[in-house]
């Protein structure tokens, strides 16, 4: 099988070690939105996070909470009008080869195989030569070595989404934001796709903040489970997922704490819904 080299050392999933400095620290940090036309949004409060290397965390909350907002923050590609964010000793100031980003749709470039659109990120980056050997591994795993040829369009949605994931990883980041990379697939391509993300963050030890409305998804993949309000965002909760790795499907639900833990964030989610 395929692994993927990584520029930090491996850690252990969820291990944060309360004395170390966190990977990405958030203080702080809130959004309002401004426009002349309807004046200033609130879509995040000061929220304080943070993220270990090699932590899996999920964040879950209503739509229009703020979510994409946070990840947009950390992925550099929009500022916070409070507070900050650093990752290591930065402060994030713009997108970095550190942070990868997919989003609900893979935005594949229809005019280039799977292959180019996997290397884009490296050309733009600068480099005169692409490593092919690394296009390869990630290709390998994630199931596109024959794919590699293939134009977007004659690949499923879940194939697609899978050449997203390889973009993202292509210059290896630290990092790994994920804004819902799976609500648009049918529910059995979903849990595949969840394990092979499972499989592929053990193999290369990437930090992933995954956003996700499935209750169920957040157990399966997260360390743990950060449960936002609604708008203007705060975290409500954040909950640990001590459940052993390799996760299956099949066995999840069975867990002695899976239902305990989806009620708590299911409850959570309600009363903060339902609070005026
Ligand atoms: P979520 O991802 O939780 O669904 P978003 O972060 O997309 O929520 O949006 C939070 C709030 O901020 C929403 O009310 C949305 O309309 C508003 N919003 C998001 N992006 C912008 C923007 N660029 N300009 C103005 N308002 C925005």
């Amino acid at each position: 099988m395929a692994t993927l080299a990584t520029s930090q050392p491996s850690a252990s999933a969820g291990s944060a070690d309360e004395t170390s400095q966190p990977l990405i620290a958030l203080r702080g940090v809130a959004k309002t939105y401004s426009s002349q036309r309807h004046g200033a949004l609130r879509a995040l409060d000061p929220i304080d996070l943070d993220l270990a290397d090699g932590d899996f965390i999920c964040v879950v909350g209503p739509s229009g909470c703020g979510k994409s907002t946070m990840l947009r923050l950390l992925a550099g590609l929009d500022v916070p009008t409070e507070g900050r964010i650093r990752l290591g000793d930065k402060t994030i100031n713009g997108p970095s080869a550190d942070v990868g980003v997919v989003f609900q749709a893979a935005n594949l470039l229809p005019w280039m195989n799977v292959r180019d659109n996997i290397a884009l990120p490296l050309r733009v980056g600068g480099r005169q030569k692409v490593p092919e050997a690394r296009i390869d591994a990630l290709l390998e795993m994630t199931g596109l070595s024959e794919f590699a040829g293939r134009f977007p369009y004659e690949l499923s949605g879940g194939m697609q989404q899978r050449a997203g994931i390889c973009r993202a990883l292509a210059r290896d980041p630290r990092i790994l934001l994920m804004d819902e990379p799976f609500g648009a697939l049918d529910a059995l391509t979903r849990e595949r796709m969840n394990s092979e993300l499972q499989r592929l963050w053990m193999e290369a030890r990437k930090t992933v903040l995954l956003i996700t409305h499935s209750i169920s998804e957040a157990i399966f993949l997260a360390d743990k489970v950060v449960v936002m309000s609604p708008r203007p965002g705060r975290i409500l909760e954040c909950l640990d997922v001590p459940i052993p790795r390799p996760r299956s499907y099949d066995t999840l639900v069975t867990h002695p704490v899976y239902a305990g833990l989806a009620r708590e964030i299911r409850a959570r989610l309600t009363q903060a819904e339902a609070r005026p």
